[in-house]
């Protein structure tokens, strides 16, 4: 058994769902579950949605999510020849949410409204694949994901979703060798959807492959496979032939968007190799993630962009004996906000944010309580791995950098453009 996930940019365009069935018969015989993700920039349309329903402009929702439904409804037709009858079903539930008005929280509708991205997409996928002679099975997965009510950010129920594996997907295959599902989403016990947070199809994939004791799984990207920067900020990126799950977790967790850092667990627990290839180019090698040790790895860089850096300072240095960090942190935690990087002085913490402007208020608010607080905004932090002094100095070249922390393998410096 493998697990393939196919990305947004897979299945983006008519032509391009096309090529999943090319790629798919090229596996003709294997028992393969395949996870889609939302077409294109769906899930960024849907998130519009969503905004403008909670903000009480119903007419303002409808018309975007008309866009939407019309953009699937084109692609359907240019596969199919006609509008899918399934299709209809999930616009009519979003529409009928969309006449409402909101009174719960703006994640609990978050995750109503854009978990039918992954339904459509799956859905115009499996269909097309069905009369292109690639037979399949189509699922929901909100019927097998069993998750928290962490709306937005939903946790898996593992024992609740591995006994549904077994029970309602892994027969599916006697019948089948495709099964078709949705990533990023699941369901609570009271049947709300929820999502697993951004991206989190590479996820979904894992938790199949891990349920399954699947012998791989297999993301398949716009790209060649794993790059040691992001080619679009760095134009000397190069690909790399294999990593250990290790550098991945790192990797991912300073910021690469590479794979969903919670991808990796599901994986490494059972020793299942996760290979990335290019859905343009599907012949070739592309990258492939094990737990072996991987020698002489070439500099690993990572952008983001968009950092805030908090400055928290006790106001009479009475938090020093009480614990300023624990303080900070209960702040921190309470406003559900992760540091992308923190340090430690005598009378004060820097916490490194991402700049989501509500959460970086709220946060400066609270903390002001205790705290003198002060905020610098529009920063960047790189983060090198594997660095050399001369690849540290070129790339920090003509900015100032702010705050640096190193260690033997890694070294990250928070940057703002020199005024
Ligand atoms: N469609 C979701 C997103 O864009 C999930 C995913 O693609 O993995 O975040
Ligand atoms: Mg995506």
């Amino acid at each position: 058994m493998k697990v393939f996930k196919f990305g947004g940019a897979s299945v983006s365009t008519a032509e391009r769902i096309r090529n999943v069935g090319k790629i798919l018969r090229q596996y003709r015989g294997e028992k393969i579950l395949v996870v889609v993700s939302a077409m294109g920039k769906t899930t960024n349309a849907l998130e519009k949605v969503v905004t403008a329903f909670y903000e009480g402009k119903k007419d303002e929702a409808l018309d975007l999510f008309s866009a939407v439904k019309e953009s699937h409804n084109e692609v359907s037709a240019q596969l199919l020849g006609q509008p899918l009858s399934q299709l209809t079903d999930f616009y009519t539930e979003i529409e009928w949410l969309l006449h409402d008005r909101p009174v719960q929280s703006f994640d609990y509708y978050y995750d109503q409204i854009v978990c039918v991205g992954e339904l459509l997409s799956s859905s115009i996928v499996s269909h097309y694949l069905t009369t292109a002679g690639v037979k399949n099975d189509w699922l929901d997965v909100r019927d097998i994901f069993r998750t928290d009510d962490n709306f937005r950010d939903a946790r898996i129920d593992w024992t609740i979703t591995a006994q549904k594996v077994k029970e309602q997907v892994e027969p599916l295959f006697s019948g089948f060798n495709i099964v078709l599902t949705q990533g990023f989403i699941g369901a609570t016990d009271e049947n709300e959807s929820t999502t697993l947070g951004r991206e989190g199809s590479d996820y979904s994939a894992a938790v199949f492959a891990n349920l399954l004791n699947a012998e791989s799984q297999t993301i398949w990207k716009d790209v060649q496979g794993v790059m040691n920067a992001d080619p679009k900020i760095y134009s000397e990126a190069q690909w790399i032939r294999e990593l250990n799950y290790r550098e991945v977790i790192e990797m991912a967790f300073y910021g690469a968007q590479v794979i969903h850092p919670k991808t990796i667990k599901p994986l490494q627990n059972k020793g299942i190799p996760l290979y990335v290839k290019s859905f343009l180019h599907p012949d070739e090698e592309g990258t492939c993630i094990h737990s072996r040790q991987v020698a002489n790895l070439p500099p690993i860089i990572v952008y983001k962009a968009d950092q805030v850096l908090a400055q928290l300072t006790a106001k009479d240095f009475s938090f020093v004996s009480e614990g300023l960090t624990a303080e900070a942190y209960r702040i921190l935690t309470d406003l559900k906000l992760k540091p992308n990087l923190t340090q430690n002085a005598a009378i004060s913490l820097l916490c490194v944010l991402d700049d989501r402007s509500d959460k970086v208020e709220a946060f400066a608010l609270k903390a002001s309580e205790k705290f003198e607080v002060s905020v610098m905004k529009n920063l960047t932090l790189l983060t090198i791995r594997h660095y050399t002094k001369e690849l540290v100095e070129k790339l920090t070249a003509g900015f100032e950098i702010v705050l640096q922390q190193q260690t033997p393998e890694t070294v990250q410096m928070l940057l703002a453009t020199k005024a």
